[in-house]
């Protein structure tokens, strides 16, 4: 990718890699001293895998973080960029959430019964979204997976139609990828004909959304309003209403997963862009740091879930345990909905993720682009600059991507690889090249200014003058 990197000095890039490698090594002693400790007990040193293969360099260990910061066990301090993945959209311990959460626990964490709690949330997702009726889950990878199975209980399909790029959660069906045009598992372990019903196209392409609706196999269409998993491509005007008309007419619904991009804006990308989904999915950010998915639905499809076949459920549970299928979706799970995430997402809606909070992170996302553009400018790259409210990043191409294929033929791993540990041994935190920026509720605008400053030396350091 010398073409579109352009001014990158590839000698002196592999020179800097291996002399942060040298010293973020050096500057973490009780983390790999507690990485090796931990391969005793679990595979690689990490409790769950990805833990050890996202980041490009061994996992450091957290100690403990607060607003835009966060700590690791040798006691760096890291301006976090990247926010746990987004789940720290409003800072570490944010205190409404760190009380409420207190209070509850106090109270009793879980009681396998609906909480008051939850109403409120309902209300108030119903109020940003425009989505009536919610129903929650642990996580928004299975709040897709409720999701899909409502699409497909309540159209009587069963295809789902995704965009690659995409990342909705390890779900079988949709940890799918296109490989000569055939849908293929993208890891070890799914089984082989998990994507069978699964099908994948590439963003802002209408025609070949058309083509696939054709079917009238599709249960649903699920996608990020805007796609955030490999660095940021935005829909091309026209994009969405077109998408929208294609679904309604095929009788496909559309599910708008708004994991991140809930972040973005009040109300999500739904409300800024007045985008109207049938199924919209939330996590992360939504519990404040404590586990919570939600799905929001419309009202057909809320009736849907009162009465699956037709009739309202009034022997609920008749035929559990029978042996028989149950007329009704499947749906739940023990600790969903739990007294603990639903206090704390309603103290992180009513106190942390407020409009005027949303508004200031614009302004900061503003500046964060403006920074990009002007470090890209002066170092005379020819890379470009995507914006999206709070968010901002760069893309090494000249235009910005339409789609996967787009980003991929850009993408530059061992640059990108190369600024996050420069960045890293400088006390600046990104998840990896590959997540964009986001100014959150708990940055300032110093904390902005940071963040170029240390990726203008990092660019400086790799780039030469043209
Ligand atoms: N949807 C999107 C768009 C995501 O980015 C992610 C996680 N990166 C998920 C769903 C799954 O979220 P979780 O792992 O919290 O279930």
């Amino acid at each position: 990718m010398d073409q579109a990197t352009g001014a990158i000095d590839r000698q002196r890039l592999r020179s800097v890699m291996a002399r942060e490698d040298e010293r973020f090594a050096r500057n973490h002693p009780a983390s790999m001293a507690l990485l090796a400790r931990a391969r005793r007990s679990m595979p690689r040193g990490v409790p769950m895998q990805w833990m050890a293969s996202t980041y490009g360099h061994p996992p450091i260990f957290s100690a403990d973080g607060k607003g835009a910061h966060f700590r690791c066990v040798d006691g760096h301090r890291y301006l976090d960029m990247g926010l746990a993945l987004l789940v720290n959209f409003g800072g570490y311990a944010p205190a409404p959430v760190v009380s409420a959460v207190t209070r509850q626990l106090r109270r009793g964490s879980h009681f396998a019964l609906p909480a008051e709690d939850a109403i409120y949330v309902a209300e108030e997702l119903s109020n940003r979204f425009g989505l009536p009726s919610w129903q929650f889950t642990l996580s928004a990878t299975l709040a897709n997976a409720e999701a899909i199975r409502l699409a497909r209980a309540a159209t009587g399909r069963e295809r789902i139609l995704l965009f690659d790029g995409k990342y909705h959660g390890h779900l079988e069906q949709t940890m799918q990828i296109i490989v000569d045009g055939e849908t293929r598992p993208e890891y070890l372990g799914l089984a082989r004909d998990a994507g069978a019903s699964t099908s994948i196209v590439q963003f802002n392409d209408l025609p070949a959304v058309e083509a696939m609706l054709a079917r009238d196999d599709v249960a649903c269409v699920l996608t990020e309003p805007a796609m955030t998993l490999e660095r940021t491509f935005l829909p091309e005007p026209g994009f969405h209403s077109g998408l929208r008309t294609l679904t309604r007419r095929a009788g496909t619904l559309l599910v708008l997963d708004e994991t991140h991009t809930q972040t973005q804006h009040f109300g999500g990308l739904t409300r800024a862009w007045g985008l109207e989904p049938d199924i919209v999915v939330l996590g992360k950010s939504l519990g404040g740091g404590i586990p919570i998915g939600a799905y929001g639905m419309t009202k057909h499809l809320a009736d849907v879930l009162e009465a699956p076949g037709g009739d309202p459920i009034v022997g609920y549970g008749e035929g559990q345990f029978v042996g028989e299928p149950i007329a009704e979706l499947a749906t739940g799970g023990t600790m969903f909905a739990n007294a603990l995430s639903m206090a704390a997402a309603r103290a992180a809606l009513e106190h942390v993720y407020t409009e005027e909070a949303y508004a200031r992170t614009h302004a900061l996302g503003a500046r964060l682009a403006d920074g990009i553009s002007a470090i890209i400018e002066r170092r005379g790259l020819s890379w470009s600059v995507v914006r999206l409210f709070n968010r901002a990043g760069y893309h090494f191409s000249r235009d910005l991507p339409r789609n996967a294929l787009d980003q991929r033929a850009a993408e530059d791993q061992e640059l990108s690889d190369a600024l996050r540990i420069h960045m890293l041994n400088r006390g600046v935190w990104e998840a990896g090249g590959w997540a964009n920026p986001v100014a959150s509720v708990a940055h300032t605008a110093a904390d902005i200014d940071h963040y170029l400053e240390v990726l203008d030396e990092a660019i400086g350091e790799l780039a030469v003058k043209g």
